[in-house]
């Protein structure tokens, strides 16, 4: 299928909203970003790619990069990980505490802060040199050593990252981080500044709709494992706005705060969107729009 011209009549309908959403300034190197930045990119499973707008143009991917670090633990440690983080969508922001307490500890799943902590404890535990390790993981599934961290962003974060030392403090006091607080939060901030265009993403991505292969066609997870982060990233991909996702969009996918979000249809293609401007529940606003105009008009889903 040629995906071309709905990409480009997705985006010219796009180009013209006046209400582009808020960039989150939260983390303040993001607020630098401007709204006006628009991208889309689809890699289909015979890897031919399609793409309009700023598809090639990196950005802080944030969030998204739960779900490669969760695929690499999975890959490291199988179904051991389940032991330390449960796979039941919040209905919360993804900073939210007050469920990890009440659930001693165990955050509700992998995508939300505190559960994408432990996995940054499992990877600090388990790889030699983890932020090198965890780049070149995502430097060999995309096939491309450009990717990297953004440093500036990392600090921003480290700087007004309270809630997530919160998190990591609440998750040591329960026994749940094996390592020390700032070695922890220092991996995860690096995780998420790291930069990457639409296109990177969906080779990224690949593997999720391609049985655990990657583009190079490497086994990377099994098929089982694949299956099991889709089911994830469909009940928890999108903060407590995972049901809206699914209603308007019905596809697999993760979000970022930087208004990254990529999304697949299993055996058939990935599909990334970039919009910095966020909706309430920060989510790219222009981004859900996007996916939501593809999905209806090509009457494509996994429903
Ligand atoms: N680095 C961000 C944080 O921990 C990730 C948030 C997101 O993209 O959802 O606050």
């Amino acid at each position: 299928m040629n995906y071309q011209p709905i990409l480009n009549s997705i985006y010219k309908a796009i180009k013209t909203t006046k209400d582009k959403g808020k960039v989150a300034n939260y983390i303040p190197e993001l607020s630098q970003v401007s709204t006006d930045n628009f991208g889309i990119c689809l890699l289909n499973n015979t890897q031919e790619t399609f793409k309009v707008g700023d598809a090639l143009k990196p950005f802080s991917i944030q969030s998204i990069s739960k779900v490669l670090a969760l695929a690499k633990v999975f890959s490291l440690v199988d179904n051991d990980l389940w032991k330390r983080v449960d796979v039941e969508p919040s209905g919360n922001p993804f900073n939210h505490l007050s469920l990890l307490e009440h659930e001693n500890g165990i955050p509700r799943n992998p995508l939300i802060n505190s559960g994408a902590l432990v996995i940054a404890d499992i990877l600090v535990s388990n790889l030699e040199n983890p932020k090198e390790d965890f780049l070149q993981f995502i430097r060999t599934i995309t096939n491309d050593n450009s990717i990297d961290y953004n440093l500036n962003v990392a600090n921003s974060e480290r700087l007004t990252g309270y809630r997530n030392y919160a998190a990591a403090y609440l998750l040591k006091s329960f026994g749940n981080l094996e390592n020390d607080v700032e070695k922890v939060l220092d991996f995860y901030f690096h995780q998420c500044a790291i930069a990457m265009t639409c296109e990177q993403l969906t080779k990224a991505f690949f593997l999720f709709s391609n049985q655990g292969k990657c583009i190079q066609e490497k086994q990377i997870l099994s098929k089982s494992q694949t299956k099991r982060i889709n089911a994830i990233m469909l009940t928890c991909g999108f903060y407590d706005e995972a049901g809206e996702f699914a209603f308007e969009v019905g596809l697999p996918g993760k979000s970022g705060v930087g208004g990254g979000i990529v999304a697949l249809l299993p055996n058939h293609f990935v599909i990334s969107v970039w919009s910095p401007g966020l909706n309430s529940k920060g989510n790219s606003k222009l981004g859900m729009q996007a996916l939501e105009k593809f999905t209806t008009e090509t009457k494509i889903s996994i429903f």
